[in-house]
């Protein structure tokens, strides 16, 4: 049931009282350098936030066997957090509306050279609208407001009538694999909101993504020989044009993928780091690089692994020196399927006029072309999962930030939502 004006003036006032504390809370979160495995102490930071807000506490570590055995598990390597997940669960006295998972990731990106940011990017600045930090936009804005907005309704002495998880997770940047152990540790809720920085939309279609290595393997030699031997760096470059068809291939598909016909380029491949060689005057015996692309829905991450193995065998065989020195592809990361938020539920009606009531405006959908923890609600819980959050510019870039106008309206429309999707009761 629609709530009704008088109450839904009061949650936004009371998102508005609170809303200097929630910017400070946001920018305690920002001086958190949350790199990836590097996310213990942000962590516990959360587990006290939720705990002091009289939550029932959870934390708990990754299942490698068992995240390896689900088809939308990403490889472990080296490199994978060992920071533990962290769960609040609020249970209402009576158990009268729909239940609702909040979720947010604590790690973010590298912020690049330090000298390419206005600012040291883990000290946060408040600069007219904008509140700057790495991780500040994506998303502990978000993270921060989840807790906001049960904060506002218990500020007018109210609290969800149905039970909420707030889910703080791991791995959201590179495999995925924190949002997969919520649901394998075993929980469920009736929808998932995660408030990443949507520009104040709600996302229709995502695509999945896979992370993969692949490495060339050269002849050294000494360059006055140079004839003789064969250079793995050369070589590379070849394999990145046969990977740029291959992203040609999957974009020139768009028409038969509804969300995604209209785009310029849905499918982005990314070559995100080279390594190779060893000295200026040997050729370099080795190459490696990298890569991230995407996939439309309904495309598992196993076929299209399986394509970009057969695109690079089909390619070196055309090549007199990769023939011989096949590039070898390891998969090394996100290994994700996409989703459609199919419309219509009523998950996101209430979204909906919660959005209008918060901004005046009519919720928009749109499609977007980056992984999303929502996957895992959507595809292996099968509910709702809203993904939608603020305004913002650079993320993963320099001088990432987040509008705090925007957030403010979306913190509001966050409470509003959870004010109508799980009922109210006294505190
Ligand atoms: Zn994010």
């Amino acid at each position: 049931m629609p709530l009704s004006p008088d109450l839904s003036a009061r949650i936004v006032a009371a998102v508005e009282a609170g809303f200097d504390e929630q910017v400070a809370l946001t920018q305690e979160m920002i001086r958190f350098p949350s790199l990836r495995g590097e996310e213990h102490a942000i962590q516990d930071h959360v587990f006290r936030l939720l705990r002091d807000r009289g939550l029932a506490m959870e934390r708990f570590e990754m299942d490698e066997d068992a995240i390896s055995r689900h088809p939308g598990g990403a490889p472990f390597t080296a490199e994978h957090s060992k920071a533990p997940i962290v769960v609040g669960i609020h249970r209402p006295r009576e158990e009268k509306g729909r239940s609702l998972i909040l979720q947010a990731h604590v790690d973010v990106v590298p912020p690049g050279p330090a000298n390419m940011w206005t600012r040291p990017p883990f000290e946060p600045a408040i600069e007219g609208d904008w509140l700057y930090g790495r991780g500040g936009a994506d998303m502990k804005a978000g993270h921060i407001a989840n807790i906001a907005a049960l904060d506002a309704l218990r500020s007018i002495g109210l609290q969800p009538a149905a039970t909420v998880y707030v889910q703080s997770v791991v791995e959201e940047e590179s495999t995925g694999n924190g949002a997969l152990m919520t649901h394998l540790r075993g929980y469920r809720a009736d929808a998932v909101l995660i408030p990443e920085p949507e520009e104040e939309m709600l996302v229709r279609a995502n695509v999945g993504v896979i992370w993969f290595q692949v490495e060339t393997r050269g002849l050294p030699v000494h360059v006055r020989e140079m004839a003789a031997g064969a250079n793995a760096i050369d070589a590379t470059y070849r394999v990145i044009a046969a990977l740029r068809d291959l992203e040609a291939k999957w974009n020139a598909r768009k028409s038969d993928h509804e969300h995604f016909r209209d785009e310029a380029h849905p499918i982005n491949l990314n070559i995100g780091k080279i390594e190779g060689g060893d000295w200026a005057s040997s050729v370099p015996a080795w190459c490696r690089i990298d890569c991230r692309i995407s996939l439309y829905p309904g495309i598992s991450a196993q076929e299209a692994a399986r394509e970009i193995e057969d695109h690079l065998a089909a390619a070196a065989r055309a090549d007199t020196f990769l023939a011989n020195n096949p590039p070898q592809v390891t998969f090394n990361g996100f290994h994700s399927e996409g989703y459609v938020l199919e419309p219509g539920s009523e998950a996101e009606a209430v979204l909906g006029r919660a959005h209008e009531a918060a901004t005046g405006k009519e919720l928009k959908s749109f499609m977007t072309p980056g992984y999303l923890d929502t996957r895992v609600y959507a595809l292996y819980d099968r509910i709702p999962a809203l993904c939608y959050g603020p305004i913002s510019k650079n993320i993963h870039g320099f001088d990432e930030r987040v509008s705090l106008t925007s957030l403010k309206r979306i913190t509001a429309a966050m409470a509003l939502f959870v004010a109508e999707w799980c009922g109210v009761e006294p505190i």
